[in-house]
């Protein structure tokens, strides 16, 4: 069974810039998965103490046959590979992958919810997504349309490469 994926990326420590894109790189290696297109990078202000790295964010769709969990183990293995090369032993995570939807499945496990919990309130979510999937839908009906009217873009803006 072949399932659509949206994944989150983030990353705000020890060059954000090319965590998220070395870790697009890599979704695209997954075993039986396609990376099927990404949005542009987003970067936006830090919050918190003056002289963090900004964040950079971006959402990249997939086709995939790994189950779900199958899919967050493998995203789990790319955090941890990049974690290894972190030097600070505190503070926000160099790279994160979060499962935004999976098709228009809602799973309520303790290890995975799906869709991600708060991604219909973070603009570093629903506008990267907005990019690259317009006229999506969530599985409660809700349009992306609709979410981002709620949710002001902030800071957030897209990174020109
Ligand atoms: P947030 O969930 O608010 O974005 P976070 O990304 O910082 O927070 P993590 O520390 O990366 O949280 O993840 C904690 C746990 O969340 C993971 O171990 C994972 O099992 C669980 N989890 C639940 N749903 C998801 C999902 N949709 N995608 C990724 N991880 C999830
Ligand atoms: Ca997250
Ligand atoms: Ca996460």
């Amino acid at each position: 069974m072949i399932r659509r994926c949206f994944i989150g990326l983030g990353s705000n420590l020890d060059e954000p810039l090319k965590q998220v894109s070395d870790a697009l790189r890599e979704l695209a290696q997954l075993p039986q998965t396609k990376l099927l297109r990404h949005s542009q990078l987003f970067r936006s202000d830090p919050v918190g103490p003056a002289g963090q790295p900004d964040y950079i964010n971006a959402v990249a769709e997939i086709e995939t046959e790994l189950t779900p969990i199958q899919l967050l183990d493998q995203l789990q293995a790319i955090e941890q590979a990049h974690q290894r090369r972190r030097i600070v032993h505190w503070g926000p995570r160099t790279l994160d992958l979060d499962i935004l939807l999976v098709d228009s499945e809602t799973i309520a496990t303790e290890r995975l919810k799906v869709p991600h919990p708060y991604m219909h309130e973070r603009e570093f979510v629903l506008y990267p997504l907005a990019q690259i999937a317009p006229d999506l839908k969530l599985p409660d009906g809700r349009r992306l349309e609709q979410l981002l009217e709620q949710c002001p873009m902030g800071t957030l803006e897209p990174v020109a490469l």
